[in-house]
């Protein structure tokens, strides 16, 4: 029997991950951060559950893990150039119409973000559950030198440069997990801590007490988004260490017993050559995916693991 896998995701590693599982067919569900969500010329923003949702109807640009492939920008240039808004993410015109279908089923019809998540997945003919982690409001909060910002604004606008004193979650103590999302979580059989940032992509979703609490019970295996002592991309490093943790896959693996989760499989880079923790079983191999093939490759690698660890 193919084990039922429960996926945590953000927006970038994870989903090249997702596209391997997608082409397996493999039995998963995603539950996916939204401490980056927020509004943008009324507009609903759910970047990491949009990357999702795109990757698993094979319609993603996968070039920036951002948006639709091939999409055109006349509404943001339109914007910029005749009526003078400087939007501060470069929207597509496809993304935007999705986006805008989205805010009308929340706005006008009156649906939480999970119960318009699952619509847009039904329409788009996407097979896998896909959960928000949350219905309520969780920002992450990244504090710095320069003051407290939005994810967004540290990264993309301020490209990562004020240095890091902490990260919050803000809200995360009094919101709760969408109860589809956590009956699903306790019926898997094993949880994939896909390779994504572990303080912005998976720590909000272990932030909210009740997935905490749910995959405490289950195996876990985790897939390092780091080689040596960097991430393969982003600012995973630099976080880690503002919250305490080394930029490496012991970092990572305190990190999540940090949270209570003790990871039964740790899957990092055959490239790597920190010392992983003693008292993890550890799968060596190439985690880069550069291409499709790459990520199926990875995918088939994982699935084996996992069908291991929930057989156990
Ligand atoms: P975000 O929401 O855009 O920050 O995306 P994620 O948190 O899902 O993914 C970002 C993380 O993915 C970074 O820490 C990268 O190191 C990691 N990453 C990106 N591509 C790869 C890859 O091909 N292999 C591995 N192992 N990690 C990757």
């Amino acid at each position: 029997m193919e084990p039922r896998v429960c996926v945590l995701s953000g927006g970038t590693g994870t989903p090249k991950l997702l596209r391997g599982l997608r082409e397996l067919e493999a039995d998963f569900f995603v539950i996916v951060n939204t401490g980056e969500d927020r509004e943008l010329l009324g507009l609903h923003i759910s970047p990491d559950v949009d990357t999702v949702l795109y990757t698993l109807a094979g319609i993603v640009n996968d070039e920036t893990w951002y948006g639709v492939d091939g999409d055109s920008f006349r509404g943001h240039e339109f914007l910029r150039e005749r009526l003078g808004v400087d939007e501060s993410l470069r929207i597509g015109d496809v993304d935007r119409a999705f986006k805008q279908y989205r805010t009308y089923l929340m706005k006008c019809k009156g649906m939480r973000l999970s119960e318009a998540v699952d619509e847009l997945r039904r329409r788009l003919g996407i097979r896998w559950k896909v959960y928000p982690m949350t219905d309520d409001r969780v920002v992450t909060i990244i504090v710095t030198d320069e003051g407290e910002m939005h994810f967004h604004e540290f990264w993309v606008e301020r490209r990562g440069q004020p240095s890091v004193d902490d990260v919050r979650y803000d809200g995360s103590e009094e919101a709760s997990a969408p109860s589809e999302a956590v009956d699903d979580l306790l019926r898997s059989d094993v949880v994939l801590i896909g390779p994504s940032n572990p303080v912005t992509s998976i720590g909000p979703i272990l932030s909210i007490s009740d997935l905490r609490h749910a995959i405490r019970e289950k195996p876990v295996v985790v897939v390092s988004p780091f080689i040596g002592n960097e991430p393969v991309s982003g600012p995973a490093g630099k976080l880690m260490r503002a919250v305490g943790f080394e930029p490496n896959v012991r970092g990572l693996i305190d990190y999540y017993r940090g949270w209570g989760i003790d990871p039964d499989v740790l899957i990092m880079d055959e490239r790597d050559d920190v010392e992983p923790p003693e008292d993890v079983e550890v799968v060596r191999t190439d985690t880069i995916m550069k291409k499709e093939e790459d990520s199926i490759r990875l995918a088939k690698e994982v699935m084996s693991v996992l069908r291991e660890v929930s057989r156990a």
